[in-house]
């Protein structure tokens, strides 16, 4: 395990931020084989699920207002956001009010994911060329998924038809966290 600090990746992300007032982490560790993922269900000024796949010593970040879905038949817009520390996938709280997203976040899935190396040789470039086809391994979540650059920081967001796929599928029907099976509601009464 590898201390991360001063990550310049991560200029964005601190400098959005006031950490004597959020406990959200400045920093992170690698995770033993490096390809983490989390999703993050996040009540702020507007309901979001934050996509977020370990990549190089951060997790690089989409904010997806609908959220993820296994259903293949759905494309969802995804908005490319800062990187964050790799501590973030154990983030789980609230964030005050008045602060950058202030509102409150569950763990609301994890896992492996694993780029699909068939169609690139190594993520970061399938990032830069804005289509990066991936397998996530969690426990909500799984199968063949793609990001795809629209314009600007818009992405799309949709999962393959392949054996993992359901239609329909409704993320909001899976409200409880992967880590302390609280949804929302119960993180926002008793953020302890
Ligand atoms: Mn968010």
């Amino acid at each position: 395990m590898t201390k991360k600090t001063g990550n310049s990746q991560l200029t964005d992300y601190h400098g959005k931020r006031d950490f004597t007032r959020t406990a959200e982490p400045i920093s992170g560790t690698s995770s033993p084989d490096g390809c983490l993922f989390v999703v993050q269900r996040h009540r702020a000024r507007r309901l979001h699920y934050d996509l977020r796949l370990e990549l190089e010593g951060v997790l690089v970040s989409w904010a997806v207002p609908k959220g993820p879905t296994l259903d293949p038949e759905v494309r969802r817009l995804a908005i490319h956001v800062e990187d964050h520390p790799l501590d973030y996938a154990w983030f789980e709280g609230v964030i005050p009010a008045g602060e950058y997203g202030g509102g409150d976040v569950i763990v609301w899935d994890r896992g492996d994911w694993v780029l699909a190396r068939e169609r690139a040789s190594d993520a970061k470039t399938a990032i830069q060329r804005g289509n990066l086809h991936f397998d996530l391994y969690g426990e909500k979540l799984a199968g063949r998924f793609v990001l795809a650059h629209r314009s600007g920081d818009q992405w799309l967001l949709l999962h393959k038809h392949d054996q993992w796929a359901v239609s329909p599928w409704d993320p909001e029907a899976h409200p409880f966290s992967v880590l302390s099976g609280r949804n929302n509601e119960q993180v926002a009464a008793a953020p302890e």
